[in-house]
């Protein structure tokens, strides 16, 4: 098979992604091999391709939100499934035994210690797919995989009730999925982002207001979700937060968060980072996706672009979610 392989992390500039023949790879014991129709990019992938992230694997294939057919394994063939970030988990440490698998002590994350889906077939566990609503088709289901569930995440431990004012500030592919669902709760939006065409983006999908990444939305907000994974605004966002407020950090990685002072976290605002998720996150996110619908704004790239969409991704020049598809 044919895939995106990353030789070494460099700048993705550099193309540090190959196209090239490698292995197909082989289920083991409760694995389905799938062959992908389309991966959504995620910033994430970034972070491994330019080693932000530390290798994990050799030569990985990245890639973690992708839509695929079963070829083989314990699934029926031809079953649609969506594979993500989190892999697998060991399932016996105090994590997997407490209702926490996204915290697991032993976890695999597809596209960083295992292959992903930049390429033409994967394997993943028959137990950590999920089946794709047939509400989406291939490329609008993929960046529901990640920037979905990651979102969705975020939101469930933001706390939000009805009426509640919620900000986001970052506003890509996890932002524009999470802006439908808070909609769908009755909750009302004030999205921060350095991007003009992102800020319009989040006024179409109901959002009450839009600024420049720092700006101070016109209300003080219930919680607040940061998808840039930019430090040096976390002491705004929390500015913006009324007393008890919650700020939900929603990134993997994040340049380091200048200090402040005290009295911006002071009266019981909290901070809180999110770590993957688990698969009722996932599940509980997907059934919701399909009940609103929500419509995830894509731009496709064919599959042995992943340089190019990458590329794309990192300056911001992405509307909605990047997916690479396979022709
Ligand atoms: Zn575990
Ligand atoms: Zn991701």
């Amino acid at each position: 098979m044919r895939a995106c392989v990353l030789k070494a992390p460099a700048p993705v500039e550099s193309g540090p992604l190959e196209w090239i023949e490698t292995p197909m790879p082989e289920p083991q014991a409760g694995e389905v091999l799938i062959r992908v129709r389309a991966c959504g990019v995620c910033r994430t992938d970034l972070h491994v391709v330019e080693g932000e992230l530390p290798v994990r694997r050799p030569h990985v294939i990245p890639g973690h939100q992708v839509v695929g057919i079963v070829e083989s394994g314990p699934l029926p063939a031809g079953t649609r499934v969506g594979v993500p970030w989190l892999h697998r988990t060991c399932g016996v440490c105090e994590y997997c035994r407490t209702a926490r698998e996204n915290l697991c002590d032993r976890p695999e994350f597809t596209g960083w210690t295992v292959n992903g889906g930049y390429a033409e077939y994967l394997v993943a566990p028959a137990d950590f797919v999920y089946p794709i609503p047939d509400q989406f088709d291939d490329i609008a289901a993929a960046p529901l995989l990640c920037a979905g569930i990651i979102g969705f995440r975020c939101l469930r431990l933001a706390e939000l009730s009805n009426g509640a004012r919620l900000g986001l500030y970052g506003f890509g592919a996890a932002g524009h999925v999470a802006i439908q669902i808070a909609r769908h709760w009755g909750v009302d939006v004030y999205v921060s982002t350095r991007e003009v065409k992102h800020r319009k983006l989040a006024l179409e999908l109901g959002a009450q207001w839009a600024g420049a990444a720092d700006e101070e939305p016109p209300v003080r907000l219930d919680a607040a979700i940061m998808f840039a994974p930019a430090g040096e605004l976390v002491p705004p966002s929390l500015h913006a937060l009324k007393k008890g407020g919650r700020l939900i950090l929603g990134g993997i990685h994040m340049s380091a968060i200048p200090s402040f002072s005290y009295e911006l976290i002071y009266q019981e605002r909290m901070m809180r980072s999110v770590a993957n998720n688990t698969r009722d996150d996932g599940r509980e996110f997907l059934r919701i996706a399909a009940q609103i619908p929500v419509h995830t704004q894509t731009e496709t790239f064919p599959l042995r672009e992943g340089n190019r969409a990458l590329q794309t991704l990192k300056r911001d020049g992405v509307r909605g979610a990047a997916v690479l598809v396979a022709v």
